[in-house]
Parts: C-alpha cells; structure tokens; sequence
C-alpha cells in the first residue's frame, strides 16, 4: 500500500504549508531510492531545472513559488544532461522518497570531476537545509566523500519524500551524469574503477620508467622525450579524471582546475615534440613541421593567456589542443600515404589514442552506453597509445639499425669497387709501361742494329768491325789462337764510278758484300765494310794457310761474277785482298793486325791488284808478305 501510493501520505507530511511551492515542486516525478539495487539509477530523468544566468540565485530564492515554478522538468530523460560550455550555473531539484519504514542511505554521484562549482542542499528533518559547497576548484578535502568523482552520501529518513537542490556551475563545460547508488553497489563500482585506474597508471609507469632506462642506455633524446610525454599523459589524465586533486594536490583550490588545461597543453606540445622527432618532420615535411610549431606556440600562448584569466583564452586554448591533435594526425596520415614506414606504428598508436578519447566523450554525453570500457575508454586507448609507440620506438631503431647497416654496405661496396677500379688501373699501367719497355728495347735494337750495320750493303759497319775484332782479339789471347784479318779493296773503283755512275757504284759495293756474305758461313766469322769500296773480313782460329785460301776463294768468286768494269785491265771488276794472321800476345793491340792486313793489301796493289797477299808474322808484331794471284 505504502509503495504503491507514497505520494498521498507523505506529501501532506513533508510539504503541508508550502502553498505554490508545494504544487510546483509536486509535479515533479519523485526517485523511489528503496527500488535502487546492485546497478546505478540514472537521477537526471528525475531533475527539474533552472539556468541562473546572472548568478545570482541563492536556495531560498529558488524557493520561492514564482522560481519553483520556472523550473523545468526533464522528465524521460536518463541520459546525462550536456549543457555544453557554459559558465552559467544550473539549479538541479529532485525529489527522493522514502517509502520504507527504516531509513536508507544512498549514494548520488556526478560523475564529470570537471565541474568547478558544485553545491548540494540536502532536506533536514525539521524542513531547514544543509548545505555544502565543493567542486573541481575547491580543495579536495572539502568532498564530503573521497572520490575521483563527485559522490555524496545522503541518508532518507522513514517514510519520506525530501527535495534536493544541487547547484553546478562549470568554468569549462558542463555534463551531469548523475545517478543514485546504494551504499554497497557503489562501493563494488568504486573498487572496479579504481583497479582500472591502477592499471592504467601502472602501465604508463612501467612504460614511463622502463624507456627512461632505456635513454640512460642508448642516450637517445627520443627516449626521454617519450618518457615526458608518459608523464604529461599520466598527469592530464589524473587531472582530467579527478586522480590528481584526490592524490597530488589536495589541497589545491582553483589551481587544481587550472592544472587541467596547462596539463593537456603540456600533453599536446611534448606530444608533438615527440612526434616531430619520430616521424622526422622538419626533414621529411619541413613546410607542415612549421605549421604544426605555429600551431603549438598559438596553443602555448593561449594557455598564458588563460592563467591571465583573458576572457575566451581558455576556451580557444581547448580549441587549440584539438587542433594540435588532428593536426598531427593530419601529418601522421600524409607520412602515411607517402610511405614513410616509421609512421606506420605511429598512426595505429594515435588512432587508438583517439578512438579512446572519441569513445569517453561519447559516452559521458550519453551517446555510447556507459560500461566499464566505455568509460575509461580514453585510458585504454591513452595505455594502448603508450604500449604501441614503445613499439614504433623499437620499430625505429630497428630501422635506424638497417639503415645503418646498408650504408656501412654501401660504403664497403664502393670501397670494394674504388679497390677494384685502382688495381685494374695499375694492371693496365703495367701492361701499357710493359708495351712500352718492349717497343722502347724494339727500337733501342733497332737503334743499335741501325749503328752496328752499314746502310748500304747490310753487313757490319766499321764500328761493329772494330768492337768484334777487338772482342775476338782478347778471346784468342786467352785461348792462345790465331786470329785472321782479311781487307779487301776493290779495283780501280773510282774509275767504276766515273764510267758508270755512282748508283751503278753502289750496285756493285752491295754485290761484292752479297758475295763475302755467301763465302763466310762460320758464325764466329765477321765480314764488314770498313769504309768506301774496302770491305774486311775476320776468322777466329784461321791459320795463313786456312786464310789464305778463303781470300783465295772470294778472290775467284768476284772473278766469276764478271761484273763489266771497262776501266780495268781484265775488264770486269777485281779485288785485292791483304790477309795477316796472329796468335795475339798480352800487352799487344789489335791494331797491329789490322795494319799488317793493311800493308798486305798495299802490297796487292803494288803487285799489280787482282790478288791476294799474306802477311807471314814474324816476331814482335812484325810479318813479311807473301803474295799470291
Ligand atoms: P785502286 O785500284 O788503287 O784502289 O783505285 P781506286 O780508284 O779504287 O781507289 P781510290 O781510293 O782512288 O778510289 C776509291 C773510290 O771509291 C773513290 C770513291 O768515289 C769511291 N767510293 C767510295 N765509297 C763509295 C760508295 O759508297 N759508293 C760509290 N759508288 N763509290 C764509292
Ligand atoms: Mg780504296
Ligand atoms: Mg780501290
């Protein structure tokens, strides 16, 4: 009876006096707290509200039957209730019963810890009000519960129907999503999200302290930046998620709010630090590298801006802190498209970041469902983030690594190749100094047949004749053997040339020189023009006799030729040959020889030419002359 009709008996207790008010306010749909069991029940549906634009409404005015009257109920709704940024504050007035006969307790929690100004006026049992006032810029310690979020106890007396008044007022912006507990289910809600939060911070420490080693030991700034970056996330969170004014700064006031937007601009500049340095961009993009600094600094400026308390600053700096993101992921996603591997990793870290963050907004404002996941989404996608640019990190120095590695290749190659190209250079060099040598010896020998032959006949000129003669001299003054010298002069030469021409002349000298060359097969012998029509021929080992009858020979052998010679006696050409034959004793020159030969020849002439004369040796170098036709 009492739960299914609670109005018509406790109305007239609680309100009974009230006049308009109690019409007003009785139009409101009343929360039946003894039906709330192991789940929240979402309060806002229950809500009756009022905008105080002028900031000015105190509970009493609220009160008053004309205001009561202005409110307006959001009946139907469950959602939380989005008023968007707005600095106005809002009068919430709900009513809660009591239908049992023991008191109840019960939990109301808003679960934003962003709102800056929160005051709850709680019905007291002789119908005065307590009030207490907290919120997100007042110290933590004026909470009438410890909580990241907004929690207040309240305690229903029997039988009864009381209205509460909350009055919330955001300096950024507002959301209520407000709901009612009972003691112990909020209290299995309250572990399960603190051992989420746990985890979460548990992680970004691990990841935070495990890649600061890692700077310590490879003393890369990227590391470190990372680890900056860790610790800017991990406080923007706890400042944004109410962990901050409850752990770090309890007794903040209005500075704890402050911390919420200095945080997330330190997050977002360390962020785009970070990323300027993963993905290379002042090398690879430098133009949007420029961009994004002017949009961090825009972002830095409004932020001291806001800490001025300009007007619009904050709001334009949030703005900004956006903008800082999808601009990064903007330049991320080109780095992409143009196949920049490093930003592979880095575009999957962020778009889980984002994907969190998207998902929590959603679901405060009532779009998504409100479940574990949902609801700290954003730490989620935040630790999932973390654990996939330590892995972009890895990634990247595995890349540096192999890039490394190929340039060390690279350098090897060219080494190798520079190696190749200097030893195929001095091969050719030494084949073409080799080339040379050899055409350089062809022509020395050339050279040295050129001044060891006579030019016209062929044979041994006078310079060889003498260098072999002397040569045969020491050889046979060692071997204790006789050396033969045999000098041949052509007849009436001169006469030769007058009657037939010098060419004619010439003719003949080479004919003679043909002749001797055909008489004088032993290659120790040596036939020579020793100058003009006067040819000499030298034989090692020859004794009178062996000389004698080679002269004899060559004699006979230019007879036979009968070569015309209308100037001499017998009418064709002659020779005269003086031959001198020596055993060469030390201390005796070839020279003798040579002018015993030449007196022997003398001799020839003397005794009427055509005719071999030999110079018998007699002792000391001296030889009497035997002639012979
Ligand atoms: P003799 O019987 O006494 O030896 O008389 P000859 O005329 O042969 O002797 P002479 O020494 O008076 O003359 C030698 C000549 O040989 C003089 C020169 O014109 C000629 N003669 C020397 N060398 C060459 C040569 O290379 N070519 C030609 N065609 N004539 C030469
Ligand atoms: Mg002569
Ligand atoms: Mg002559």
């Amino acid at each position: 009876m009492i739960n299914k009709h609670p109005y018509c008996r406790l109305i007239p207790l609680v309100f009974c006096g009230l006049g308009l008010l109690v019409d007003a306010v009785a139009a409101d749909k009343a929360l039946d707290a003894s039906q709330i069991g192991s789940d929240a029940v979402p309060l806002t549906e229950y809500f009756a509200v009022l905008e105080d634009p002028e900031h000015k409404l105190t509970l009493a005015e609220v009160q008053t039957p004309a205001i009561a009257a202005q409110f307006v109920a959001e009946h139907g709704s469950d959602q939380p209730l989005a008023y968007g940024t707005t600095t106005t504050p809002h009068w919430f007035r709900f009513r809660l019963q009591n239908p049992t006969p023991q008191p109840l307790q019960r939990i109301i929690e808003i679960d934003f810890p962003r709102i800056s100004d929160i005051q709850l006026h709680q019905p007291l049992p002789d119908g005065s009000y307590q009030s207490l006032q907290t919120g997100a810029a007042y110290p933590f310690t004026t909470r009438p519960y410890a909580n990241r979020n907004f929690v207040f106890p309240v305690s229903l007396p029997p039988l009864s129907e009381q209205t509460y008044y909350f009055r919330l007022q955001s300096n950024t912006d507002l959301l209520v999503p407000a709901q009612v507990w009972s003691p112990e289910a909020f209290q299995a809600h309250e572990r399960k999200d603190y051992i989420i939060q746990a985890w979460y911070y548990g992680i970004a420490t691990a990841m935070g302290l495990f890649n600061l080693l890692l700077f310590i030991a490879l003393r890369e700034k990227i590391y470190l930046l990372y680890v900056i970056f860790v610790a800017t996330t991990v406080a923007a969170f706890a400042s944004f998620f109410g962990l901050a004014p409850e752990f770090l700064w309890p007794a903040a006031g209005i500075w704890a709010e402050k911390a919420m937007s200095i945080t997330a601009v330190f997050q977002a500049t360390i962020f785009a630090l970070f990323t300027r340095h993963m993905l290379n961009t002042p090398a690879i993009v430098p133009t949007l590298d420029r961009v994004l600094l002017l949009v961090v600094g825009t972002m830095l400026l409004l932020l001291l801006g806001d800490l001025a308390s300009i007007p619009g600053a904050f709001i334009l700096g949030q703005l900004f802190v956006l903008a800082v993101y999808v601009y990064i992921f903007a330049v991320a996603f080109h780095c992409v498209l143009h196949h920049e591997r490093r930003a592979y990793f880095f575009v999957i870290a962020f778009t889980f970041y984002l994907l969190g963050v998207i998902t929590y907004t959603l679901t405060s404002m009532g779009v998504l469902p409100h479940t574990q996941l949902t609801a700290n989404a954003g730490q989620i996608g935040s630790g999932l983030e973390m654990l996939l640019l330590a892995f972009a990190l890895a990634d990247r120095f595995n890349m540096i690594r192999r890039e490394k590695y190929q340039a060390q290749e690279e350098a090897l190659q060219t080494k190798q190749t520079l190696l190749d190209s200097v030893r195929a250079s001095e091969r050719q060099l030494e084949a073409r100094v080799a080339q040379r040598t050899e055409e350089l010896n062809e022509a020395m020998r050339k050279l040295q047949d050129l001044s060891l032959t006579d030019g016209l006949t062929g044979i041994a000129n006078r310079r060889q004749f003498d260098s072999v003669l002397s040569a045969e001299w020491k050889r046979a003054e060692r071997a204790g053997a006789p050396l033969a010298l045999a000098m041949l002069d052509v007849d009436h030469f001169k006469k030769f040339n007058d009657l037939y021409g010098h060419p004619q002349g010439d003719e003949c000298l080479k004919q003679v020189a043909r002749l001797l060359a055909n008489n004088v097969s032993r290659p120790a012998e040596l036939i020579a023009r020793y100058g003009g029509e006067e040819f000499a021929v030298i034989v090692p080992g020859a004794n009178n006799h062996e000389a004698l009858q080679l002269a004899l020979k060559i004699c006979a052998a230019l007879r036979a030729c009968r070569i015309p010679h209308a100037g001499s006696e017998v009418g064709y050409i002659t020779a005269s040959i003086g031959v001198a034959v020596s055993t060469p004793q030390p201390g005796e020159s070839p020279d003798t020889l040579i002018q015993a030969a030449d007196t022997a020849l003398y001799g020839a002439k003397a005794g009427g030419r055509n005719r071999v004369v030999v110079a018998d040796p007699i002792p000391h170098g001296h030889f009497s002359l035997h002639k012979h036709l």
